[in-house]
């Protein structure tokens, strides 16, 4: 089961991306308590090996991880990354 990431990290990702979602600049909406409309992604998938460290994880709007029906686009950032 994946670790959640802590707020702490999820709050210094904040500032260090500005705000903005990693992928496409958007404007994050996030309080000191919940994270509305944002989420946590890894650069490399933890299904892979990747770490719940600072600099495998990035913060991006919801809609980069729910497809129209609610479930996690398959083919997000698998090939995009370079
Ligand atoms: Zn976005």
């Amino acid at each position: 089961m994946a670790k959640r990431v802590g707020q702490t990290k999820v709050l210094l990702l904040y500032s260090q991306q500005e705000g903005k979602c990693y992928y496409c600049g958007q404007i994050l909406e996030m309080n000191q308590d919940s994270r509305i409309g944002t989420s946590v992604d890894h650069k490399i998938p933890q299904s892979r090996g990747g770490t719940n460290e600072l600099e495998n994880l990035v913060l991006c709007c919801r809609s980069w991880l729910v497809g129209y029906n609610g479930t996690k686009n398959p083919g997000k950032g698998e090939s995009s990354e370079q």
